[in-house]
């Protein structure tokens, strides 16, 4: 058998997809997809650990798988699916929940974040973290290694697969392949253009603060124009002490392949930059939402698209997880 790597990413439908999901997850996935095999979900059962809209669930699924493949995903070389058509996924989640501990899903920073000062916090925030260890872990079996991009803000939680992982092995016998996890090359996080101390983020964010990968032409000048700055003038990358501006380079040399701080001597004013952020912006977004549009014009074929992957990706993980069911004494060996 020839050991196979694969790269999985999942997308959250928590909200519209903005330009950080675009930069830092949907391209390098377009980009090396050739290289290296793709899984790509879009992952509607975890937008449920806090209080969610059906029907917007159902949309922004769609929506995001959407922009996946406009982006250029190609859906017979890379699995692409929606996480709750793959059974598999809820399974495996349950067996891993029967070897992580509440003491240590309670330690996750992201868990004590999010249920800080809620009167009511869902039983699915808790166990969000060994739910994603189930989505890596169940394309980790028959010797795969799998590799996962992740920002520095999921450390946490792959950690937590790892030790998932090497304790299932431990305790059940060799099953899963201790994933690693990769840094995307896009690097830079990028921030909220109206609070760049917060990480540009698809759920409450500050009014303009966030580009969302469909926003028309006008709306990114908009927000664009509006982005906070500083009274210095200058045009310099100074990511600590002047974030704000500092943030409108980062964006731009993503999207033009550059470094920021090489693009910044090329400004002599806030005004410029921000003409050709607001460009740049819109040259890399107009084809996309060209071909979304076409995608989303025919939902039949989206659905279908979207079963096509989940098939795939059951016929990945199924083996797996019937080595686990077997492994935990759940079938007969
Ligand atoms: P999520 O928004 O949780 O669905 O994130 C999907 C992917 O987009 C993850 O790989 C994140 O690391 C990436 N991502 C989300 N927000 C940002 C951001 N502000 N800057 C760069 N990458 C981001």
């Amino acid at each position: 058998m020839i050991p196979v790597t694969r790269r999985i990413t999942g997308l959250k439908p928590t909200g519209h997809l903005h330009l950080g999901n675009l930069l830092a997850a949907v391209r390098p996935m377009v980009r090396d997809q050739d290289a290296v095999p793709t899984v790509a979900f879009v992952a509607d059962l975890h937008a449920m650990t806090v209080e969610h809209d059906p029907a917007a669930l159902a949309e922004l699924t769609r929506e995001a798988a959407a922009i996946a493949l406009a982006a250029g995903l190609d859906p017979r070389r890379s699995v692409l699916f929606a996480q709750s058509q793959v059974p598999e996924h809820a399974v495996a989640h349950y067996l891993l929940e029967s070897t992580a501990t509440f003491g240590e899903s309670q330690r996750m920073i992201q868990f004590r974040e999010k249920a800080a000062g809620q009167d009511s916090v869902r039983l699915s925030l808790l166990t969000y973290p060994t739910l994603m260890a189930a989505d890596i872990l169940l394309y980790a079996g028959a010797g795969a290694t799998v590799e996962v991009p992740t920002g520095d803000d999921q450390d946490q939680h792959l950690e937590l697969t790892r030790t998932l992982a090497r304790r299932f092995n431990a305790r059940y016998g060799e099953t899963l392949t201790v994933p690693r996890g990769v840094r995307p090359s896009a690097g830079a996080r990028i921030m909220d253009l109206a609070d760049p101390s917060r990480k540009m983020e698809k759920t409450n964010p500050a009014p303009g603060g966030v580009l969302f990968v469909l926003d028309p032409p006008d709306v990114v000048a908009r927000k664009v124009s509006r982005a906070l700055t500083d009274a210095r003038g200058s045009v310099e990358y100074d990511p600590l002490g002047r974030p704000g501006i500092s943030n409108l380079l980062a964006i731009l040399g993503a999207l033009l392949d550059r470094t920021p701080a090489s693009l910044a001597g090329a400004y002599a004013s806030y005004a410029a930059l921000k003409a050709d952020l607001t460009d740049a912006v819109n040259a890399a977004v107009a084809p996309v939402q060209r071909a979304y549009a076409e995608i989303r014009a025919d939902p039949a074929e989206l659905e279908a698209t979207l079963a096509a992957g989940a098939q795939r990706a059951q016929a990945l993980a199924a083996p797996t997880l019937a080595a686990m069911l077997g492994r935990m004494g759940l079938r007969a060996a």
